[in-house]
């Protein structure tokens, strides 16, 4: 860990996020707090300064180093609020059945999808399944990822799942990446349990919960609400359950029907609500003022080559606040490229560059309750930091999949350095 100083230098523009305690919403989202020529100053992994580059001085510490980041921008790091990060294997012969023609349901019924991976997952070594991790934490920080959510949910039993959030830790721990881990034994019935789902519910309820509350290993307890998955009564007494033993809640709510998951997440507080393509106006103006962001995933619509997407034009109407996250998973959406969803959250969802911003940023460390360390660029807050070589933040959606980031400051460190700056003395860590 680098212990110096930093001084990151005369940004052209200095994308702040600052001044949210609640979720940004409506036109709050539109509001980054951007400051022209502006700078910041990082000390013991915190920031200390945001201002304008001719208000440094004096605020600098001694024997510090300097990224002159002059004709760049300075974001927050960004935030990928929904992923399914520990998987083994991999589907892209499922990816070739798809657009060859197939259905999900088609692959499914011979074998294929999630319960695949389940398989997959329970096969696989603890030390390949932390490979794997690593390696996609590292796909996601180039990007310019900074926190990443992740869930379990592909061993669904209870000494599985308890593997599937330890490598979530282990992964965590030793990555610069933070991992907010998320129990997902709510995610698919497993095979064992396939002409019984009640009986899944009832182990959840009696054991999983109880023993990952035990573990300590999750924030948060997700559940996959959808037609064919869990239905809206199970999904309630499984999120009242980990609400009851102090875990937070997260829901995969209408992603193919509306089927009532983000009026439930209303009604019990969860903190966020996930995919919601398919939900109803009424189940908007539910969600409004709950509380809740709404984690739209336009990856996924865009990987299973749907037509609809999430309706985040109603959400931001009504007053309720939009992250935007990968979905990060073998199946249904194979990319740690965060960026690349603001892009389809501003040609397919009809958000601005700065709602999409707002939406990695500040909301999304929100979605995750990190909102009092990260998300901004303020003062007293963690030093989390990116910079990009770009002349204005509205090129991140613009250039698709561009690739601009230049450098990555975590915790004050230096984690990612592909600058040509040659008089830097900064280094990898
Ligand atoms: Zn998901």
């Amino acid at each position: 860990v680098q212990e110096r100083p930093l001084l990151l230098h005369n940004a052209a523009e200095l994308v702040t996020v600052a001044g949210f305690f609640d979720p940004a919403a409506g036109d709050q989202m539109e509001e980054l707090g951007i400051i022209q020529g502006g700078s910041v100053v990082c000390q013991g992994g915190e920031i200390t300064f945001v201002g304008k580059s001719a208000d440094v001085d004096g605020t600098v510490p001694d024997d510090y180093t300097v990224i002159d980041a002059t004709g760049k921008v300075i974001t927050p790091g960004l935030v990928d609020a929904h992923t399914h990060l520990v998987f083994a294997g991999s589907r892209e012969d499922e990816f070739e059945q798809r657009v060859r023609g197939k259905t999900y349901l088609e692959i499914a019924e011979a074998g294929g999808g999630i319960l695949r991976s389940v398989r997959q997952f329970r096969e696989a070594s603890s030390s390949d399944l932390l490979e794997g991790a690593l390696s996609r934490l590292d796909r996601h920080l180039s990007w310019g990822v900074t926190t990443v959510e992740s869930k379990s949910g592909y061993g669904l039993e209870t000494s599985q799942e308890i593997r599937g959030l330890e490598t979530i830790a282990r992964a965590s721990k030793a990555h610069c990446l933070d991992v907010v881990p998320t129990f997902l034994g709510a995610h698919e019935f497993p095979s064992e349990f396939r002409t019984d789902h009640d009986a899944y519910v009832q182990l959840l309820l009696d054991e999983m919960i109880p023993a990952v509350v035990e573990s300590g290993l999750a924030e948060f307890c997700d559940v996959f609400c959808e037609e064919g998955v869990f239905t809206v009564d199970q999904s309630r007494v499984v999120l009242q359950k980990a609400a009851e033993l102090g875990l937070g809640l997260k829901i995969h709510a209408d992603e193919f029907s509306d089927l009532g998951g983000a009026k439930l997440a209303a009604e019990l507080g969860a903190r966020s609500a996930d995919h919601l393509v398919r939900t109803s106006v009424e189940s908007i103006e539910a969600l409004a003022g709950s509380g809740c962001v709404a984690v739209l995933l336009p990856g996924t619509t865009f990987f299973l080559g749907h037509e609809t997407y999430a309706p985040a034009r109603e959400f931001i109407r009504r007053g309720v606040p939009v992250a935007l996250a990968t979905d990060n998973n073998p199946g249904s959406c194979m990319t740690e490229c965060l960026p690349l969803m603001m892009t389809l959250g501003c040609i397919q969802m009809g958000m601005s560059p700065a709602e999409v911003l707002t939406a990695v940023t500040i909301n999304g460390a929100h979605a995750v309750n990190r909102s009092h360390t990260i998300g901004s660029i303020e003062a007293g807050k963690q030093a989390d930091l990116v910079v990009f070589d770009m002349p204005s933040y509205r090129y991140l959606p613009y250039h698709v999949a561009g690739g601009h980031v230049d450098t990555v400051v975590k915790r004050g460190a230096v984690v990612l350095d592909r600058s040509d700056r040659t008089d830097s003395q900064s280094g990898l860590t």
